[in-house]
């Protein structure tokens, strides 16, 4: 009923060669991410160009056709941009800009069986300035977590990076390029640039004096470690950068006038936020069924009935309650207004609206309802989905496979032997590795699939879109790389390893995934542990 991952040697090495070209796609995208907001200069696009050259040469050596056509565009485009400079127009600029983002995506086809969102960068790297030993140690470790970063070889090549790029944070060794000079380097950066950039140092001596760990404080550290383990560092580093940059808020738009609804898409639209109108309030369930509203903008008169009473009628719902509701309307009177607050609604705004206070005061009900929301459907460990939660997520993401015809799988993951863990180390060490592994699947996952912590040592995984041969294949990879991560506990480094059982959608309820992604799990765990499988259906 179930069987293994098997993959050909050639095929891994397919697989191998993919990989090497989607990263450095991924290197040049990452680099077009952090110039593309300032001026263009010589040295800058230099830099681009060598940096596409190599992809081309890559693409080329592996035979990727579609990198090698764009990388051959953007080395065009970046040709023209030397030769126009100092002025490079915005059509060029913006030309650049399309042939990039078209880069990135030819790198999400299964080919290659990395997703876009796998492929994009999301946040500027870490500037890595420290021993080569530590430094080896540490980009690899990143690597692992889908965190990129940039090593400095020595203090001129600092001082030439951070003039083109701004990283999410340093991690520095304090005596890099000579005693104290790593502190000397951050307090040029620090003099000659406005932007506030995360510090962490590093000493790799015994001990660091008194002294030294005020001068780093001064320099704006915030941390300061003595002879690091690698774990440290990496989850000292994590906050700082931002994997997940924050979705659009989702705005359910009802009015009866048409002009009035688009009026208020525009306004919203153009701050950012997603929107759906709709005009007839019959359908208002139906809408928030399917959009998945976090805000409800409403007129507050239309024919058949009030915006109160909608909102009453909403209201009744549960699961409901807390989507904030704000309501438009010529009207003046105060008593009515207080009304329309009474019957649950949040916010009350008299037409006509400013667009930018309008756009405002949605953004501000939405955060709070995120925030609100996060405490009541996130676990507090680690940030993932609680258990509840994301058993409503799988029930309606079967609902929405159904109707869209779409694939769908389910994975649970639990963590190989982890009593020993405690047994061995403590729970706090254990609680780190659950923390190290959460994060490790919000990195590696895409942004379109939702993580849940099912249980103590348990996780669980939606996959949207995806068939189990694919999902077998990414959580197979996953495994991989995570039986390869170090965990830390005092002096003493150890590898933990975890099992997965995964259950794709065939027109089944939840239950019926959850038992049969469950049963895949106990197989996995029988087959030796570390190991991933799918369930197969008995013909
Ligand atoms: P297997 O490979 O079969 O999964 O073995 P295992 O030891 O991982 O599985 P078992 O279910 O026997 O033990 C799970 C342990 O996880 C028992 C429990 O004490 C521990 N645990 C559960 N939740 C937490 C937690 O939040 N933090 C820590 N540190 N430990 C936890
Ligand atoms: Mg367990
Ligand atoms: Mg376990």
């Amino acid at each position: 009923m179930s069987h293994t991952e098997q993959e050909s040697p050639t095929e891994a090495l397919k697989r191998h060669f993919a990989q090497r070209v989607s990263n450095q796609v991924r290197t040049l995208l990452n680099r077009w991410r952090i110039v593309c907001e300032h001026p263009l200069t010589k040295e800058v696009l230099e830099d681009l160009l060598l940096s596409t050259k190599k992809l081309e040469s890559q693409a080329e050596k592996f035979k990727a056709d579609k990198q090698l056509q764009q990388s051959q565009v953007i080395e065009d485009l970046l040709k023209q941009a030397l030769t126009a400079l100092p002025e490079i127009d915005e059509i060029l600029k913006t030309s650049l800009n399309d042939a990039l983002i078209g880069l990135g995506e030819t790198s999400v086809r299964k080919s290659d069986n990395t997703p876009a969102e796998r492929v994009l960068p999301d946040s500027n790297p870490v500037f890595i300035a420290a021993s080569s030993e530590l430094t080896l140690k540490l980009t690899e470790q990143l690597g692992h977590f889908g965190i990129e970063n940039q090593v400095v070889e020595n203090t001129v090549q600092f001082q030439a990076l951070v003039e083109q790029y701004t990283p999410c944070a340093f991690i520095i060794d304090i005596d890099f390029g000579g005693e104290s000079q790593g502190l000397e380097l951050v307090n040029q950066y620090n003099e000659n640039h406005q932007v506030d950039v995360p510090k962490i140092f590093v000493s790799q001596k015994d001990s660091a004096p008194l002294e030294q760990r005020l001068l780093a404080a001064r320099a704006g550290s915030v941390h300061f470690f003595v002879k690091p383990a690698v774990p440290q560092l990496i989850r000292a580093v994590e906050g700082y950068y931002e994997k997940h940059i924050e979705d659009p808020y989702k705005v359910l738009i009802l009015d009866d006038s048409r002009s009035q609804a688009l009026y208020c898409e525009k306004a919203l639209s153009v701050a950012g936020m997603t929107t759906h109108v709709i005009i007839d309030p019959m359908e208002v369930l139906n809408a928030i069924e399917s959009f998945q509203p976090e805000i409800i903008v409403m007129d507050m008169y239309m024919p058949g009935c009030t915006g109160t009473e909608i909102a009453s009628v909403i209201r009744q719902q549960p699961e409901y309650i807390r989507i904030p509701i704000l309501f438009l309307s010529g009207e003046e009177d105060k008593d009515k207004q207080l009304d329309a607050m009474s019957q649950g609604g949040d916010d009350f705004l008299t037409k006509p609206v400013d667009p930018g206070h309008l756009a405002t005061t949605v953004q501000n009900r939405g955060q709070r309802a995120r925030v609100l929301n996060a405490l009541i459907v996130r676990d507090s460990l680690t940030g993932l989905y609680n258990h509840t939660h994301i058993l409503d997520r799988l029930s309606q993401a079967c609902r929405t496979a159904a109707e869209e015809k779409n694939a769908l799988c389910f994975a649970m993951v639990d963590i190989d032997f982890f009593k020993k863990v405690n047994d061995n180390y403590g729970h706090p060490v254990g609680d780190k590795v659950i923390s190290a592994l959460s994060l490790f699947l919000k990195q590696r996952l895409r942004k379109s699939d939702s993580i849940g912590r099912y249980g103590g040592e348990e996780f669980a995984v939606i996959l949207p879109n995806t068939t189990g041969e694919d999902a077998l294949h990414f959580m197979n990879d996953i495994r991989e790389v995570f039986s390869q991560l170090e965990h830390s506990a005092g002096d003493t480094e150890f590898k933990v390893s975890f099992s997965c059982g995964i259950c794709s959608f065939n027109g089944n309820n939840g239950d019926f995934i959850i038992e049969h992604a469950d049963e895949a799990l106990y197989a996995a765990k029988k087959q030796g542990r570390n190991n991933v499988q799918l369930y197969v259906e008995d013909d």
